[in-house]
């Protein structure tokens, strides 16, 4: 039978669970977790790996070449089959593997962005991986927050809990903590909080009662999926192309063969050893392996760069981003706040310190000598310690905040203050509380002491809380509010670059328990200003710079004032700073004022997450690519709506990262501009993989059909075409998705939206090297035949040119924007130095080892013919670089 723990009261419900509100013991806790197991619901099995190894074979183009292996041994053709059957085993071997590493590396990630939970332990707060939760703890919820187990709600201020996932129910329920009858459904327990759920809007703290599979969302037998297919718009689009040019590479085949043989240019048996042979280099078995390692080469290399990707086409997105829209406060800033100024009625006084450390003092700098506190500055510090949600903890490597930073310099100021933050925070209980929100821009707290008083406590942006107030204090007194000094400050503290504060407060009855709406709504008493400090990040400059060079634009979106928006935009470099917008200009613009707006204007103030959304539509109005930042649970349908979604991962809420599409581990504005990047490297390098790719098939199946249509000797029999496509195809191919960020990579605008990836360009290049492919062999071949050499060796000239050549293509495609020839480029990468001595040593192998020799039909080299193949190479990529140069300088045309 279970607990009914709605049904039982709170003070119960602690009893039964052994625990108190000051949480768990660490080493109860722990003690615990070795009785309970994590908190983790049980995850689907992974594929067995036979079954993984098999699905390799689950492909068009592989049961092609398995018919072709077939027909060839049918043929007797021994050696061909066996060349075949290898290309088949290899490629299954490397999808199988890289698969594999890829999906756990993705799995790792998700590792990484696994839920926290914000928990009461040894009375102090502390975030801990939600898996380490047990019965028992202490848990605080926020809004955003994803209910971390299943919960016997002790407190809670307007909370609301989105339980769809669990009733069904869309519609945010309210949650209290009275108890309930036994036969309530779980749909209507208002004093419960279930796993999985999500917290929309409140705070709450709780009691674990459940963990893991004991919950609700457990009972039901929920399994989670570790893994998801690798894939991506583009890869999807050349999975789809290789399949049909497989059925192309087939019919060509086909009706070269019915051609050929009414022509009877040679014997059946060969001509259609010669179409098989052509058909398997043809056909891009190796493509789909190279294009997933190629993402999960990425997702990476840009997790080590602090962006975690969650929806894996955005990667692909990334690299065509023409917009970021960034918030402010921790993103382009450190949000590592301190408070540098106090204002008050009567007096402008800087607060000096050094980050969170509660030392330092708080001077006026008209009468520096007089440090007497005033009675409003004291109440100033009253009011940032108690309308706070934050903790202070002196840690080895300095004092650290649990919480929002900001509320944790308000703390560090209320003990310069004189304060106590342990003894006279605990003086005064929290009866109730409006929690913040970012659309209303404050927060209250009703607070009493031991001695009868009883306060509402009120902080928020200064506009906002001065249309709540009637009255300021001067000294003791409470005088007539004087509207316009406020505004007044607070424009001056905004213009240094300071993010503003207004504390405010009004005395009630002690009998008043519960805060509503109404209470602060009016009349009340405004005690000052603060100022805080919170310096742009070094890094920020520099990327914005690097933003402006690569085309993408920068517009900052913040809550901030109007003021403190343009000092800091001016700080970082963004364009036009003091042209800044706020919400209310917004909300007065015409559509089409909008959109004209949003051309000129960069830096947006005093924003709700409700502008954001129709910033974005309006960007993509205007065909832009918008990447969006957030970080609160409004900011979620802007996130969905962006191409890209980036959330904060510190700062932001559970709720919002399942919307995005990006997860920041370090909130940086940085690391987004270093996201765009990767990005775009990984789709230069999937595009270089099909620009290297096709031609060179393309080349190579040319130069036997010109023979064979012509009637000439061929230039490379249809085994020895099977050996070239089995040693470069995949090992060359492979290294194109190790390539690093080309260095200009950034110094061009972004792609189009729409941009195909089979451009003009691209087909011309095919063209192009391929001729020059057909020209090169035929030329070895002739040079050889002309010299009296035997047919092996002229062979043996044209096969070993075709890998050569193949090598020195893929050095050209490796820059396909910057030039091939600099020390960088031909440094190369461990991974292409690897392959090119793979691939020569099993040239060499079957070039010089007499029993290879004969398998292949072909003969050993001497030193010049060797030469005059590497000259072939080095002779392609000069004509290959040149035509490249002529075709970006000149006509602009880029690959
Ligand atoms: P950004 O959007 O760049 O992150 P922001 O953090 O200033 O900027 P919000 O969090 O929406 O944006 O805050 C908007 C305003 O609300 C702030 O400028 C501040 O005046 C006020 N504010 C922020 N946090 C609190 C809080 N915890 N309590 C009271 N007021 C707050």
């Amino acid at each position: 039978m279970q607990t009914q723990w709605h049904a039982m009261s709170s003070a119960d419900v602690l009893q039964h669970t052994q625990s108190n509100q000051q949480g768990l013991t660490s080493d109860e806790a722990q003690r615990r977790r070795q009785q309970q197991g994590p908190n983790t619901l049980p995850t689907i099995k992974p594929e067995p790996a036979w079954l993984r190894l098999a699905r390799q074979f689950h492909n068009v183009l592989i049961y092609v070449l398995i018919g072709a292996t077939g027909v060839t041994l049918l043929l007797q053709h021994y050696v061909d089959a066996g060349v075949i059957f290898a290309v088949i085993i290899i490629n299954a071997i490397i999808g199988y593997y890289q698969e594999g590493k890829a999906e756990s590396a993705i799995a790792g990630l998700r590792h990484m962005l696994a839920p926290t939970a914000l928990v009461v332990r040894d009375g102090k707060q502390y975030h801990i991986p939600a898996e380490q939760l047990v019965v028992g703890d202490i848990v605080i919820l926020e809004a955003g927050a994803r209910v971390p187990a299943d919960l016997r709600l002790l407190e809670t201020h307007s909370l609301q809990v989105q339980e769809a996932l669990l009733t069904g129910e869309s519609a945010a329920v309210n949650k209290q903590i009275d108890l309930l009858a036994e036969q309530t459904p779980l749909g209507s327990r208002a004093c419960m909080a279930y796993l999985g759920t999500w917290v929309t809007t409140g705070h709450a703290q709780g009691v674990v009662t459940a963990t893991g599979s004991n919950t609700e969302f457990g009972h039901i037998g929920v399994m989670l999926s570790e893994v998801s297919r690798l894939t991506t718009p583009l890869v999807e689009q050349t999975a789809r192309f290789s399949k049909w040019l497989t059925f192309l590479i087939l019919i060509s085949a086909g009706i070269l063969l019915a051609y050929a043989s009414w022509l009877e240019l040679k014997p059946f048996a060969e001509l259609f050893m010669i179409m098989v042979s052509i058909a398997v280099a043809a056909i891009p078995e190796g493509l789909p392996a190279v294009m997933t390692i190629t993402l999960a080469v990425g997702v990476q290399a840009m997790a080590k760069r602090h962006a975690i990707v969650r929806h894996l086409p955005s990667i692909e997105t990334l690299g065509a981003v023409s917009v970021i829209c960034t918030d402010k406060t921790g993103t382009l800033t450190r949000n590592e706040m301190m408070v540098a100024a106090l204002t008050t009625a009567g007096a402008q006084l800087t607060v000096s310190g050094d980050g969170y450390a509660p030392d330092g003092a708080v001077i006026d700098t008209a009468t520096p000598a007089s440090n007497r506190l005033s009675s409003d500055m004291n109440d100033a510090g009253r009011i940032a310690m108690l309308c706070n949600d934050a903790q202070l903890h002196q840690a080895e490597d300095g004092w650290q905040v649990v919480g929002d930073p900001m509320e944790g310099a308000l703390l560090a100021f209320a003990a310069k203050l004189g304060w106590s933050l342990d003894h006279d925070r605990r003086q005064w209980h929290r009866h109730d509380e409006i929690p913040f929100d970012a659309e209303s821009r404050y927060m209250a707290t009703l607070n009493h002491d031991h001695r009868g008083n009883a306060f509402i406590h009120v902080k928020g942006a200064p506009e906002q809380v001065l249309s709540m107030c009637s009255h300021q204090l001067v000294g003791n007194q409470s005088e007539h509010l004087v509207h316009e000094y406020w505004l007044n400050q607070a424009q001056q503290l905004a213009a240094q670059g300071l993010r503003v504060l207004a504390l405010a407060q009004r005395p009630v009855t002690d009998s008043k328990v519960v805060l509503e709406q109404a209470d602060v709504n009016e009349g009340l008493i405004l005690v000052g200003l603060v100022g805080l400090i919170d310096p742009p990040r070094n890094e920020t400059i520099a990327a914005i710079q690097q933003c402006q060079q690569a085309g993408i634009g920068v517009k900052m979106i913040t809550g901030d004032h109007p003021g403190t928006a343009a000092a800091i935009a001016r700080q970082v470099g963004i364009e036009n700073a003091e042209n800044v917008l706020t919400g209310t200009d917004l909300d007065q613009l015409s559509d089409h004022e909008f959109h004209e707006a949003m051309q000129h204007t960069h830096v947006f103030a005093r924003t709700s997450p409700a502008h954001k959304l129709r910033l974005v539509q309006a960007l993509q109005a205007q065909q832009h690519i918008v990447a969006m930042t957030g970080d609160g649970v409004n900011d979620a349908p802007a996130l969905k709506r962006a191409d890209v979604g980036i959330v904060m991962g510190i700062r932001g809420s559970e709720a919002t990262k399942q919307a995005a599409d990006v997860v920041l581990t370090d909130d940086n504005f940085a690391s987004i501009v270093a996201a765009i990047s990767q990005g775009r490297t990984v789709y230069d390098n999937l595009k270089k993989v099909i620009s290297w790719d096709i031609p060179t098939s393309v080349g190579e199946s040319m130069a036997i059909i010109i023979a064979l249509l012509l009637g000439l000797a061929l230039p490379i029999t249809p085994v020895q075409l099977l050996w070239v496509n089995l040693v470069t195809a995949i090992t060359l191919g492979l290294t194109l998705a190790f390539e690093p960020t080309e260095p200009n990579s950034m110094c061009r605008p972004p792609r189009h939206r729409s941009e195909p990836l089979l451009r003009g360009a691209l087909v011309w290049h095919v063209v192009f090297v391929s001729v020059l492919f057909v020209s090169a062999l035929y030329g070895a071949f002739q040079y050889a035949l002309n010299q009296g050499q035997s047919i092996e060796v002229a062979r043996s000239m044209a096969l070993n040119t075709a890998v050569v050549l193949e090598i020195f293509h893929l050095f050209f495609i490796r820059n396909i924007y910057g030039p091939s020839f600099t020390w960088r480029a031909l440094r190369g990468t461990r991974a292409l130095w690897l392959a090119i001595i793979l691939v020569l040593l099993a040239q060499a192998l079957v070039t010089y080892l007499p029993a290879a020799q004969k398998l292949l039909g072909i003969a050993a080299l001497n030193w010049q013919q060797v030469g005059l193949v590497m000259c072939l190479g080095v002779a392609l990529l000069l004509i290959v670089e040149l035509e490249k140069q002529i075709r970006t300088r000149v006509f602009n045309w880029r690959l």
